[in-house]
């Protein structure tokens, strides 16, 4: 059987970056094992494409800290590789009092994250996006875009020249802790390994309990459907134009995104899925939904959450519903500006009580870590969540 020091499972953005730093760091004979024939064919290849600045989140968590960190790191990588990128600032727009309370929380956090950030009134913001209609809002200068599917297939060929064995097509089906190493199971044969790194997203619960790790929580897939603008609409956004969040959701509400390779794009909602790469709304897979209607803290989420439910079914289902939420922010949207676009499923980790697991969440076991919850924006910080494991695989092996 061959052998490896680490196998690292999915070759998103997260698994490529771990791949790529522990090269770098000099650790042994690497493998990526990747199930699909492409590099980033879930989450990564299929998101907003926002370089996050870290405002949102909580000072000092793992998503405020891999945030802004992540992202500089990220804007060095695209200017060192010469892959396209924007710092073209974004909008966070309050339309009413109540929104513009949680406005400035988000401003004070931003600022205690040290992102550049700077607070608009009404006017002021027409001056950034003339289109918006907003009560104040806050710029963020440190917000971008970019193309995480090329960031990633850059990542994967600068691994591959650096001796990582990159292997797509190749499904884990199963783990077998040893002594000495895990013996991992794909289908295309056995392969033996001193360390996994378990990266595969929307999958990352169950290979963890393949190893044995009971991670304490359960993927739930979350759908976010996206428009494209008609190109005679794509005039009404500038940069990026986003709503106050919901406190109560990780999920950042509908939003405009003027994309790096072209036209701008509108969603994504966030709708239960019916599969865990369930990209079309017909596609439903039973051992999925199972899965997470078997599971209390799902059914503790939709107790507590089946009206938000409701309202993300309506816009989903509704041309009209979707429209108003957009013109929430620009008023001049209308039906017959929005085209069809690709969806994308968030993984979002449920935990036990029903609540969403908030921050990033790696586990350490012996000879295996397993990242169990890296939603947005861990393509942002995707670089830095890499380097962090490679730094505690290398600080470990020295110990
Ligand atoms: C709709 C949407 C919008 C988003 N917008 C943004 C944004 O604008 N900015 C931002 O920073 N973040 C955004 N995110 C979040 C970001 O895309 C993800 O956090 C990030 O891509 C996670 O990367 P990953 O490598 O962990 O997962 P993934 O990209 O999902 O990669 C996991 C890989 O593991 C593979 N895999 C799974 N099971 C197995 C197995 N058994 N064997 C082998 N391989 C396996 C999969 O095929 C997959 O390629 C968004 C996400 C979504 C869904």
């Amino acid at each position: 059987m061959e052998r490896f020091d680490v196998a690292v499972i999915g070759g998103g953005i997260v698994g490529l970056s771990t791949a790529y730093h522990l090269a770098q760091r000099g650790v042994g004979r690497i493998v990526l094992l990747e199930k699909e024939d492409e590099l980033a064919a879930h989450q990564t290849g299929r998101n907003s494409g926002v370089i996050h600045s870290g405002i949102y989140y909580k000072p000092g968590s793992l998503k405020a800290i891999n945030c802004v960190s992540g992202r500089s790191e990220l804007v060095d990588f695209c200017e060192r590789e010469d892959l396209p990128f924007d710092m073209c600032g974004k909008v966070i727009v309050a339309t009413d009092e109540e929104e513009e309370a949680r406005l400035q929380i988000i401003f004070e956090r931003g600022q205690a994250n040290g992102v550049a950030c700077s607070w608009l009134s009404g006017g002021a913001l027409k001056e950034y996006e003339p289109h918006v209609r907003g009560r104040c809002a806050v710029h963020v200068e440190d917000a971008g875009i970019a193309d995480y599917g090329a960031v990633s297939r850059r990542i994967g060929q600068r691994s591959v020249e650096l001796g990582v064995d990159v292997r797509k097509g190749h499904a884990v089906l199963n783990l077998k802790p040893e002594q000495d190493g895990v013996i991992v199971n794909t289908d295309r044969g056995d392969i033996t390994a001193g360390l996994v790194v378990n990266c595969a997203g929307l999958h990352s619960d169950r290979i963890a309990r393949m190893g044995g790790v009971e991670p304490g929580l359960r993927i739930v897939p979350f759908r976010g459907h996206y428009h494209k603008l008609a190109p005679e609409a794509e005039h009404l956004c500038r940069t990026l134009i986003y709503p106050v969040p919901n406190p109560a959701y990780p999920f950042l509400g509908v939003h405009f995104t003027r994309m790096v390779r072209g036209g701008v794009e509108c969603g994504p909602n966030a709708l239960l899925a019916f599969a865990r790469e369930g990209y079309r709304i017909p596609q439903v897979s039973i051992k999925d939904m199972s899965d997470y209607l078997a599971y209390s803290g799902f059914r503790r989420l939709m107790r507590d959450h089946w009206k938000q439910g409701v309202h993300e079914f309506a816009c989903a289902v509704s041309r009209s519903r979707y429209v108003r939420e957009l013109q929430k922010l620009i008023p001049a949207v209308r039906k017959e500006h929005l085209l069809p676009a690709p969806s994308g499923i968030r993984a979002q980790a449920v935990m036990p009580d029903g609540s969403m697991a908030d921050d990033f969440l790696i586990l350490e076991r012996p000879r295996q870590i397993h990242v169990c919850n890296a939603p947005s924006p861990a393509a942002t910080a995707g670089l830095r969540i890499g380097s962090t494991i490679a730094d505690r695989v290398t600080a470990s092996q020295a110990a």
